[in-house]
């Protein structure tokens, strides 16, 4: 029937003249033609038309929108859509919306002229909405959604992999199918997955420089060769029909979806086009999400494997107190559990292993840092508390028993040695003394004398040093009561003034202001500033000057002592709180054995303190000590003391 009336809608002007003086030439239509969407609209609510044929993406409306709203006002208009790029999502609400039938570009004029006369045809006998093209379409449609889904929610590669090509054969109406991937290393295309392809060609390789399926990975755009009466083509193999659609991940070609027809000599639809990429748009998102979550599952079993293999105990508790990850080793720490997981339980429901729990109860606020947790079977592990952000508390546990018991045979063996000593020692020093008594000594032999006095003098605080430290260090004897610290340096002082004097160094005290109190040992606080202004005087010459300062400053007592002596380089530096160590150039010049500061370090450490030290060889040197006031009520220093000592 002729003068049925046609409307193209395109905001091409080449594209309008070439659907309306080629498509349309021969056949006895009126052509309307609209610039873009919203003048389409205006035009086929006016008049409405026989038959649209738009273009999709327009500005303001596109072609989908135009029609939708069209059905909206009651038009029941058939149409034809263009595309760009076959899109499942364009194509579903374009069936959705009345569309007949779509193309995307580039597309073959006389399979449009075809679609147009069956479309009028089908309107003419009232036969518009179950055309059967639309019933194929529809059912085509409705594969690709049911492949889609289920080949996204796949996460094994290889049948990912197998699907997509059995289905794009079953779309296409294909004689044979491939999937072919990148390979990153050589740059070449390889088969990873076919459909009725015969053996030979699985292994074949192609090159992205000279082949068809190269230059799909080289534009990102689908090639469609095909027609009626098609001569073979040649790629590797002789085909008569074939499309090649790339397979995206994001702006990236990491492979293509072909399917061909080599022996049936049937062109492949241009239809086709659409729906398979459709599908390799399915498969690049499926292949990419099976390959992070083989990665994953990889990256998941290493950390499993060391998990389970390490010796330390690691166990993952959330901030409420439930277990997340908790490792063999840790396992034998949750006595209550037995053969359960212990994961997603809480922690205080698996164990009553009180050492554990005190370490994990953060109630108080900050959670500890460090401590000591024991097993049953008498165990001693060192424990590490730290957070892992959003997730929970991480403690890691390593058992150093047998650290703890080489550091009892320690302290015992010095002990005894110390008492073993002491009674010879006791027993030189005194016959010493008696000698000169028995009878004059000339000089030489009185300074012998002198000397090995010195010498058994030297021993005797080595010894006792050792005891000192050996007693801190196992918190023995530790005393806590407020004290007040320009009282305790005062009297350290004093003791010294003496041996000052004979330097010619002038030794004094400052305490400004009003000084809080410390909660702390006065015996070992005095200790602590004895052996700093003993160093400071052995340190500095004749003449100098060294100074005790203590003060209040933001909630703390800070006390300074520096003098006016040889300095410490900045080698030396961060190494002189290490026991026996001693700075370059002092052995043989000044007596001393290298304990005094690892003493002094150890009594700030269990005061809760800080130490450090700020020297400039040659001009002088300070330690600055930093002790909690006891201006705080005795739970705030408590938790300080404990959260230094932890630490
Ligand atoms: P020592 O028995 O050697 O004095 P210490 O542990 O008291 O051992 O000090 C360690 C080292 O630190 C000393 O050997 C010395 O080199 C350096 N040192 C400590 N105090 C001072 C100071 N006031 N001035 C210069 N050097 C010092």
């Amino acid at each position: 029937m002729a003068g049925e009336r046609i409307l193209v809608v395109d905001d091409s002007a080449q594209m309008r003249d070439f659907l309306a003086n080629v498509v349309l030439l021969g056949d006895d239509y009126v052509v309307d033609t609209a610039e873009d969407g919203a003048e389409g609209l205006a035009v086929a609510l006016a008049n409405p038309p026989d038959l649209i044929i738009t273009d999709q993406a327009m500005p303001q409306l596109s072609g989908l929108e135009m029609v939708e709203e069209l059905r909206q006002a009651g038009h029941d208009i058939p149409a034809i859509l263009i595309t760009a790029e076959g899109s499942e999502n364009i194509a579903v609400r374009a069936l959705r919306a009345g569309v007949m039938d779509y193309f995307v570009k580039p597309f073959d004029a006389t399979e449009l002229q075809e679609a147009i006369q069956r479309i009028l045809r089908a309107a003419r006998v009232g036969n518009v909405r179950t055309g059967v093209p639309d019933q194929r379409r529809l059912e085509a449609l409705n594969t690709l959604i049911a492949i889609g889904k289920s080949v996204t929610s796949l996460l094994d590669l290889e049948m990912i992999l197998s699907r997509v090509t059995e289905a794009a054969v079953y779309l296409a109406g294909a004689e044979e199918g491939t999937l072919m991937l990148v390979d990153s290393e050589t740059g070449e295309l390889y088969v990873r997955a076919a459909k009725n392809l015969e053996e030979g060609l699985r292994s074949m390789r192609l090159p992205v420089r000279d082949s068809l399926a190269g230059r799909v990975v080289k534009t990102g755009q689908p090639l469609f060769i095909g027609g009626e009466g098609m001569q073979k083509i040649k790629t590797q193999y002789l085909v008569r029909s074939l499309l090649y659609v790339p397979l995206k991940v994001r702006d990236r070609v990491i492979g293509v979806l072909g399917v061909h027809n080599r022996l049936v000599d049937r062109p492949l639809s241009q239809e086709a086009v659409g729906i398979i990429s459709a599908l390799a748009d399915y498969a690049a998102i499926a292949i990419v999400n099976a390959r992070l979550f083989a990665q994953s599952e990889a990256e998941r079993t290493k950390l499993s494997r060391i998990l389970h293999q390490i010796q330390d105990a690691v166990l993952l508790v959330d901030y409420e107190g439930r277990i997340v990850l908790c490792n063999p080793v840790a396992q034998k720490f949750l006595d209550r559990a037995g053969d359960e997981n212990p994961v997603g339980h809480w922690i205080s429901d698996m164990t009553d292993n009180v050492s554990l729990l005190d370490l994990l109860d953060w109630s108080t606020g900050e959670p500890p840092k460090q401590g000591e947790v024991r097993l049953g079977d008498e165990r001693i592990f060192n424990a590490q508390v730290s957070e892992v952000q959003g997730v929970g508390w991480a403690v890691v546990m390593q058992d150093i028993t047998h650290l703890k018991e080489l550091s009892r045979i320690k302290s015992e063996l010095l002990t005894m040695a110390s008492h073993d000593l002491r009674s010879p020692l006791t027993a030189i020093l005194t016959y010493i003394e008696l000698i000169s008594r028995v009878g004059e000594l000339n000089e030489r032999q009185a300074q012998f004398a002198r000397q090995v006095k010195q010498s058994v003098q030297s021993i005797t605080e080595l010894i006792d040093d050792l005891l000192r430290l050996n007693q801190i260090e196992a918190g023995l004897g530790h005393r806590q009561e407020r004290v007040s610290l320009p009282q305790i340096a005062r009297h350290a002082i004093e003791a010294f003034q003496g041996q000052a004097e004979v330097k010619g160094i002038r030794l004094r005290l400052e305490a400004e202001g009003e000084v809080p109190p410390v909660f702390g040992d006065p015996v070992r606080l005095r200790h602590m500033y004895a052996n700093l202004v003993e160093n400071a005087i052995k340190y500095t010459p004749q003449g100098g000057e060294v100074r005790v300062a203590v003060t209040e400053e933001g909630g703390e007592v800070i006390s300074r002592v520096s003098d006016t002596g040889i300095g410490i380089s900045p080698e030396d530096q961060p190494h002189i709180f290490n026991q026996f160590y001693r700075a370059s150039g002092v052995t043989g010049k000044y007596r001393g054995i290298g304990l005094g500061l690892s003493i002094v370090k150890s009594i700030v450490d269990r005061h809760g303190g800080r130490i450090w030290v700020e020297s400039q060889p040659g001009q002088g040197t300070t330690f600055t000590i930093v002790l909690p006031a006891a201006t705080m009520n005795e739970d705030e220093i408590q938790s300080e003391v404990g959260r230094y000592r932890r630490s």
